[in-house]
């Protein structure tokens, strides 16, 4: 049994689109082990995305990050940290195929609508910052 961070991002909770995405990652057989609604600070996403914080999009993620609560789960299951990657879709809006979330409900690479962690490794990581075990 393999653990992942995953956030519904505010785009996703203003477009009404929780609904449908977490039935995407139950349908895909996964367990959601935890949620709560979150409002980010620039604080934790400047952890969160460091490895982006020398882009000049960085701002305007920031500015996206905080305009609206965000859904923070812990899912669990079977190679989630792969699972997940997989049914989120590529990062890059040219990239992320039909059939995938962001390849099926967002429309530029920014507002993509799901966080799911990139390694084992990270998914610790990043459960720990936002859930603290
Ligand atoms: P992922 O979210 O797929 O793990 P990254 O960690 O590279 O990808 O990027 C974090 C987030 O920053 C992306 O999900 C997206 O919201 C935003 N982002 C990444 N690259 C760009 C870009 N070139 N232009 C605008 N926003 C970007």
């Amino acid at each position: 049994m393999e653990r992942t961070y995953v956030m519904l991002k505010p785009d996703a909770l203003k477009r009404k689109l929780a609904g449908k995405i977490i039935t995407r990652i139950e349908e895909k057989g996964y367990i959601i082990a935890d949620a709560k609604m979150m409002q980010l600070d620039e604080a934790i996403l400047r952890e969160h995305y460091a490895h982006l914080a020398d882009k000049p999009f960085f701002p305007s993620i920031v500015e996206y990050m905080v305009s609206g609560p965000v859904l923070a789960m812990i899912v669990e299951g079977e190679n989630a940290v792969l699972g997940m990657r997989k049914i989120i879709g590529a990062t890059k809006f040219e990239d992320a195929e039909a059939g995938t979330i962001r390849g099926d409900y967002a429309f530029n690479t920014q507002e993509n609508l799901i966080h799911a962690s990139d390694s084992i490794e990270n998914a610790e990581i990043e459960i720990k910052r936002f859930f603290h075990k």
